[in-house]
């Protein structure tokens, strides 16, 4: 998948669109999700162009990717998740329906969060 700079998430690093930010360093941004799926549902995007984990594992530097792990615990912490628990969850490509082709990690919580994975409709 080709990275596309006009995706949704590259508009917001850029200050072309507004977020509702909640954290943010030198490699990565958090903002509440627009149609949150749960009390608390934050994504949290690295700041470099990578459409997934796949892409992201391979070509962001060492920095990049401690940034990005170390913004999803604040998050998940600040958010005081850590005692009730919470889940992290990123999507690539197709099977994973993926909308938004910027990699990003969602954090869910605030509530049972049920099983893992569902199936989808047939
Ligand atoms: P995914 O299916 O993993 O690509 O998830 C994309 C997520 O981005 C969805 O949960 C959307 O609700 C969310 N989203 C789309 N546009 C925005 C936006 N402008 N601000 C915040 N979240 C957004």
């Amino acid at each position: 998948m080709v990275y596309d700079p006009q995706n949704i998430f590259a508009r917001i690093l850029r200050g072309e669109i507004p977020c509702d930010r909640v954290f943010e360093n030198d490699h990565a941004l958090a903002f509440r999700d627009i149609a949150p799926q749960t009390p608390v549902h934050i994504l949290v995007v690295p700041k470099g162009a990578y459409v997934s984990m796949v892409d992201f594992s391979a070509h962001a530097s060492d920095a990049e990717i401690g940034g990005l792990v170390r913004a999803v615990g604040h998050v998940a912490r600040e958010a005081g998740l850590e005692d009730p628990g919470y889940r992290i969850l990123a999507n690539h490509g197709a099977d994973a329906r993926q909308e938004v082709a910027h990699f990003h990690v969602h954090v869910f919580g605030g509530r049972d969060l049920g099983g893992m994975v569902r199936r989808a409709p047939a």
